[in-house]
């Protein structure tokens, strides 16, 4: 396993997170008001890659429950300790999932918001059964169709649902990451009218730079890490 550049705690630490997660929530209910929503309609799932599990518990310690991690081997070394000792976290995996990790995965993760293509839902169904462990899926969409980014095509999305619905995958909603040097809100409302068209009520739309945005046209998850946490080391 390589090594992983971990954003430590340092002293502090702990009133400036607290902070910044306040002001975050602050924002999403403002966000939430003006789209004339309902009050408690947008979860917010914080993005904890890179940082060091230290850190994570300070976020914990402030009353925060929802994670989102990118790897797998990286949330194997972190989380199960803190999943031991703060039983009621909901850990999702929103990073791509190689096929043969797909155990560790369904151990480790109580959504995975990646399901993609094929293969990787017949693993998910057969890895399920075996372990009487079934994680709620999403299935994530790749809105700008770009080569180098996962996500099943738009226009593939349908026939899919129905073909992991058929593997009885249990799909609760879609998830998206727009393309960085494109206006978010078509990839956003493509997401939307996917997910109405296929009966999904989850949308897990929405980053540090454009959450206002996605809770406008109707996500019900953000998912945020530097505006908590504070910029990545490269
Ligand atoms: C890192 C990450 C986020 C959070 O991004 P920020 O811009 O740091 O808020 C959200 N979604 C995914 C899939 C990510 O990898």
């Amino acid at each position: 396993m390589h090594a992983i550049e971990e954003t430590q705690l340092e002293p502090g630490d702990g009133a400036l997170l607290l902070a910044n997660l306040t002001k975050v929530r602050t924002d999403i209910d403002r966000a939430v008001r003006h789209a004339g929503r309902e009050p408690q309609s947008v979860a917010l799932l914080c993005a904890s890659k890179t940082q060091s599990a230290e850190r994570i518990e300070q976020v914990i310690l402030a009353g925060h429950r929802l994670f989102g991690e990118n790897r797998v081997q990286e949330a194997k070394a972190k989380w199960p300790d803190l999943q031991a000792r703060y039983p009621d976290v909901e850990l999702h995996l929103i990073g791509p999932l190689q096929t043969n990790k797909v155990r560790d995965a369904i151990r480790l993760f109580d959504v995975i918001e990646t399901l993609d293509r094929e293969n990787l839902a017949e693993a998910l169904a057969q890895e399920s059964a075996k372990l009487g462990r079934s994680p709620k899926l999403y299935v994530e969409v790749n809105t700008g169709a770009e080569p180098q980014k996962a996500g099943i095509l738009a226009q593939d999305a349908d026939a899919f649902i129905a073909k992991c619905r058929g593997l009885g995958l249990d799909i609760v909603g879609l998830m998206c990451v727009p393309p960085v040097d494109q206006q978010a809100s078509p990839h956003f409302a493509l997401l939307s009218q996917i997910a109405r068209r296929n009966g999904l009520t989850r949308l897990s739309m929405g980053m540090s730079a454009d959450f206002a945005l996605a809770i406008q046209l109707g996500s019900t998850e953000v998912r945020v890490g530097t505006a908590i946490f504070g910029h990545r080391p490269a």
